[in-house]
């Protein structure tokens, strides 16, 4: 039995989402059976285990990677609403008491992660059920809800409400805070009201660098919700909180993808904002003296959102047929974590 009462001192949760096979990749299999290459070690999801065993299989040599990692939830977990009970749920008080909260979806194009984030009209994604929920708090606690969403390409913030997604600056004031000049914020009161404003955005995400092809799996999206809240002692002062929601750029292995020119400048830059964000992670799991917050733009941004009293949580997406992939995603999401 795996380390059931070892206590696990992750302050950043990683867990793994390994999507179904689409209907696509079974018929193009025609007769092969389709088996995933991912699984683990028997999970009790209703126990409160503190770790898990995922094994990832090489369809070629049969032989296993075992990678440690804080939840997993398999294929047949296709309601996002069971990661955003048992995951996201949990980190929504805290923000009406005034702590930040962040969730990345991460792993390669085509893993799931803007299935898992942005969802579909049938399959609502954690950014809707959040918002959904905290908007259900602020009714009783009288806090109100605004919105920003911006993404990140190539270490520039472009923001996704404005008309013409406008390039917005990051500083640092005197005391450190990291500030986004001018980066719009709506306030939102109802769903459908969300629903219109997010869904412009995500429109504008996808048409917002013209030549350049699909932009919006090469960039992270970053949806805020904030969070005002009156404070309960009636001297009028205001608490408030964030929180982040992002689907990452894909990760991408050059050795495998061939890039060249600007894909390649693209995939640099990526690579080293996740790697970044991995380290960040590592350091905070790790209780290192020193963060990294600095080593990229997302990083920078991020930096009153992780660590401190904030909480985060990776959700690392798998391609359940892709074996390489998904080695890449999980040894980078593991290594994040590893305490
Ligand atoms: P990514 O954003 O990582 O590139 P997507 O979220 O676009 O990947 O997912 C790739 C494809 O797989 C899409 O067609 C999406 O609808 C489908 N998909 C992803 N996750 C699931 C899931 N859990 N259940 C059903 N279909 C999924
Ligand atoms: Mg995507």
């Amino acid at each position: 039995k795996l380390s059931n009462n070892s206590i696990s001192v992750s302050k950043v949760r990683v867990i793994v989402r390994v999507r179904p096979f689409l209907a696509h990749e079974i018929s193009a299999r025609n007769s092969d059976p389709v088996s995933s290459c991912i699984s683990v070690l028997d999970q009790d999801l209703e126990s409160s285990q503190e770790e898990v065993a995922v094994y990832l299989k090489d369809p070629q040599t049969s032989r296993n990677e075992c990678y440690q990692l804080d939840s997993f939830f398999g294929q047949e977990c296709n309601n996002v609403g069971q990661i955003f009970s048992r995951e996201v749920s949990p980190m929504i008080p805290g923000i009406f008491d005034g702590c930040n909260a962040t969730v990345f979806a991460y792993g390669a194009t085509g893993s799931g992660k803007t299935y898992t984030m942005q969802g579909t009209e049938e399959q609502p994604g954690l950014m809707s059920l959040a918002m959904w929920r905290i908007l259900s708090i602020c009714k009783s606690t009288g806090s109100t809800a605004k919105i920003s969403y911006y993404e990140v390409y190539m270490d520039r913030c472009y923001d996704l409400l404005e008309v013409k997604a406008k390039e917005i600056s990051v500083w640092d004031d005197k005391d450190g805070q990291i500030h986004l000049r001018g980066l719009s914020q709506v306030p939102i009161n109802t769903m459908p009201e969300f629903q219109e404003v997010f869904s412009c955005g995500v429109q504008r995400r996808k048409v917002a660098h013209t030549g350049l092809n699909d932009v919006s799996s090469r960039s992270h999206g970053v949806l805020v919700i904030s969070v005002s809240t009156p404070s309960a002692d009636g001297t009028g002062t205001i608490v408030s909180g964030k929180l982040n929601l992002i689907d990452l750029a894909g990760n991408e292995d050059n050795r495998r993808t061939c890039n060249e020119g600007i894909r390649l400048q693209e995939s640099a830059k990526i690579n080293q904002s996740l790697f970044a964000l991995s380290n960040v992670i590592y350091a905070l799991n790790n209780n290192k003296q020193r963060v990294p917050y600095r080593e990229s733009k997302l990083t920078r941004i991020l930096q009153d959102s992780l660590g401190g009293t904030s909480r985060a949580l990776m959700v690392a997406c798998l391609n359940p047929g892709e074996y390489q992939e998904s080695v890449h995603t999980v040894s980078l999401a593991a290594r994040s974590r590893h305490v």
